[in-house]
């Protein structure tokens, strides 16, 4: 059956095969058969430039409406496919906003007479004189005028028996205003012959011992499909393929990365023992095993490049302190970048903190863009002279024109808030060739999606809390329960403690989440808490920082907050964390909210408010502490894309799916692994290298 109807596409009419003999692969979308510009514009709008893009562009899915039956057994609701003879057909305005209507009438051999209608197509009633004979699929409505059909599929059958393209199993296309569905699978059925020249960026040997379709194959399966089964062997095939380039993408990143230079820092005990000696606290064990890994890369000449993956709270910063006292020995710089001013502040803090102690002559310096100009003068003469051993800061970093005399090491903390382009900046700092470089997380990740999203480095994972914490009291509460809630808080606040709220998520847009934030501020004001003193901060507010300053200074006692204050904020006093719409959240995200609280000597709560029955996955929340369990109960519920801006790395949903799947993952990452091994000087299989460059050049990943 697929062997007939590529027959049939592959050997068109004279005429088409005039204007079939002009397409290649390269050709741009405005050279396809009877394509409008407007058509044009909106492939293009879609990411689809060229025919090659075009056959590319896989169907997310496919619909059925089984083989030709005939009109009069039509039941309203199915999907069906019929084959008929057009009475009439003509063109008019809907009542509906005056768009172009086609409206036809089509009768069957057996006497059946269907109606017919399609939107936007204004010229299709010419296509379709009286006596045409077509086939058509899709859903039927019964109404008084008889059988309908709206907006069907249509293929022109000619001297055909049947159908060729229309009916059975159809591949679905995402269509917007103005390009149908129909139109877009027209415009590939006439580029699919070309199918064959597309270059299979997929080693021969990996797609044999995997059992996988060539790009050509699964091109013309996933377009043109026979059954169910060629639909997912297709995609399989596809997410294959992309989680090898992917992989391939991290072991080019390794390997450019074990190209550079960068300075050697040497071990030294005394630096160390100085260190630990000054430090508030004992390191825990998952700390010191973590420094360890960093000191032995920062050892050698290839920069170091490093994830340093941590719960909430466990302690990351002082690692990365250990590593800028060494640096610091070495007579090297460090800078450390953090995605807001606020956590410079709190970073800058903490570091002299650790630092001072044992190292007088060890300056911490704070770079952010609120400086007086005087104020970033003076530091940056001083990072430019060396003067200054650490500079903590935020983008001003690497906005502002900062030289630094001597970088050694680069921090990044909360990474994945950042693009690899100014991670690249910070990077390019260093005078003499690469600066060591360390990744610090906000979010515990999964070892599987550390693998996967983070390929190309070095993972250090601390998995442990330090001692003397008390756990923070984590409890669901429901629509009826909502006064004990108000009532703890008020109890809190009476004690001296701060409390966050924080509003419900609303993910399309920040200027709704803005908004809910305001309506839920005045409420409380109003109603709830009148005598308390009360404070807001969203997404929108330009100084967002100021706000956090009150709040931490004891000036506010309730903030009201959208999930900005997620990311580290540190206010000890905080002792309960209310999350309202808490089932709209990732547990991840909820368990990052709840590390807001628990920071000082004081029990805190977190509580987790819905109003609706609250979903059982939010007991989970309650029940454990381990971040590393709540982002791997994430990963399996709501899939990669949700967690850490999977998305960001620029990888499809099909392959998303394929990161879930740990055994298919470590299959690939072997498979890229022998590939380099077999092939060192990447001549042997080109395309698949040259992908990777591409994934590697274009998205956030190394
Ligand atoms: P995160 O990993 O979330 O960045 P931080 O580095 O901010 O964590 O540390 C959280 C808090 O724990 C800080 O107040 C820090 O001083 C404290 N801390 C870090 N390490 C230890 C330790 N080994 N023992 C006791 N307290 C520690
Ligand atoms: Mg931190």
């Amino acid at each position: 059956m697929g062997s007939t109807r590529s027959g049939a596409a592959a050997a068109p009419t004279d005429g088409a095969a005039a204007a079939a003999g002009a397409l290649r692969l390269d050709s741009p979308v405005e050279r396809l058969p009877r394509i409008r510009a407007t058509e044009a514009r909106l492939l293009r709008k879609l990411g689809i430039g060229t025919v090659r893009d075009l056959l590319l562009h896989l169907p997310f899915g496919w619909e059925t409406f089984g083989g030709p039956v005939p009109i009069a057994e039509l039941r309203a609701g199915v999907e069906a496919t019929v084959v008929g003879t057009v009475t009439r057909a003509y063109a008019k305005r809907s009542k509906f906003k005056g768009r172009p209507l086609t409206e036809a009438t089509v009768v069957d051999d057996q006497g059946g007479t269907l109606q017919v209608a399609w939107f936007n197509q204004p010229y299709l009633a010419e296509r379709l004189p009286r006596g045409t004979r077509v086939a058509l699929a899709g859903k039927v409505t019964v109404s008084r005028y008889g059988r309908q059909m709206r907006s069907p599929h249509l293929e022109l059958l000619g001297d055909q028996e049947g159908p060729t393209r229309v009916g059975g199993l159809m591949a679905k296309y995402h269509a917007t205003e103005g390009l149908s569905v129909r139109r877009i699978a027209m415009f590939v059925a006439s580029a699919l012959p070309l199918a064959d020249g597309l270059e299979d960026e997929l080693p021969e040997p990996v797609r044999r011992r995997h059992g996988l379709p060539t790009l050509a194959e699964a091109v013309r399966l996933a377009h043109q499909l026979d059954s169910e089964a060629d639909f997912e062997r297709a995609a399989q095939r596809m997410a294959f393929a992309e989680l090898l380039e992917l992989q391939a993408a991290f072991l080019v990143g390794r390997r450019r990365i074990e190209a550079e230079r960068a300075t050697a820092i040497p071990y030294r005990q005394d630096v160390i023992d100085a260190f630990k000696a000054g430090l508030p606290f004992e390191l825990t064990g998952a700390q010191r095993r973590a420094t360890w890994d960093v000191y032995k890369d920062m050892r050698q000449t290839v920069p170091m490049n490093r994830l340093l993956n941590g719960d909430v709270g466990s302690g990351k910063t002082a690692v990365a302190a250990a590593a800028a006292a060494m640096a610091h020995a070495a007579g090297l710089q460090t800078v450390m970048m953090a995605p807001t001013e606020i956590l410079a502040r709190q970073h800058l803090e903490k570091l002299r903190a650790y630092l001072e102690p044992s190292f007088p002559d060890l300056r911490v310096e704070l770079l952010i863009s609120g400086l007086p100009a005087a104020e970033r003068r003076r530091v940056r003469t001083a990072a430019a002279s060396a003067h200054c051993a650490v500079l903590v800061g935020t983008h001003a970093l690497i906005e502002d024109d900062v030289e630094l005399a001597c970088l050694g090491l680069a921090v990044v903390d909360e990474q994945h808030r950042f693009g690899t382009r100014q991670r690249e900046v910070l990077r390019a700092k260093s005078p003499d060739g690469r600066p060591h470089f360390l990744a610090m997380t906000a979010t515990p990740i999964p070892r599987t999606m550390a693998l996967a999203l983070y390929g190309e480095m070095a993972l250090s994972v601390i998995d442990e809390l330090p001692p003397g914490r008390t756990p923070v009291e984590t409890s669901v509460v429901g629509p009826e329960e909502r006064e004990t809630a108000y009532e703890l808080v008020r109890r809190e606040v009476s004690a001296g403690r701060q409390v966050f709220v924080i509003c419900p998520l609303i993910e399309e847009s920040v200027n709704l989440q803005a908004k809910a934030a305001t309506v839920e501020f005045e409420r409380l004001r109003k109603e709830v808490f009148p005598d308390l003193r009360l404070a807001m901060v969203h997404g929108r507010m330009k100084d967002k920082d100021a706000v956090m300053r009150t709040f931490r200074a004891g000036e506010s006692d309730l903030l009201v907050a959208t999930s900005v204050v997620e990311v580290g904020v540190d206010v000890p006093n905080a002792t309960v964390m209310m999350i309202e719409g808490a089932e709209r959240f990732g547990l991840a995200q909820l368990h990052q909210l709840r590390g807001r609280v628990g920071r000082g000597a004081q029990r805190s709560h977190c509580l987790l408010l819905t109003d609706e029955a609250p979903p059982k996955r939010l007991h989970l929340v309650a029940s454990t502490t381990d971040g590393f369990r709540l982002a791997q109960e994430d990963m399996t519920l709501r899939g990669m894309g949700e967690l850490m801006g999977a998305r960001q790395h620029g990888i499809s949903d099909a392959a998303m799916e394929g990161l879930r799947q740990p055994q298919l993952l470590s299959e690939v990452r072997q498979e890229a692994e022998a590939l380099i091994a077999e092939d060192p000087d990447m001549s042997r299989y080109p395309r698949l290298w040259e992908a990777a460059v591409r994934r590697l050049d274009q998205t956030s990943i190394s």
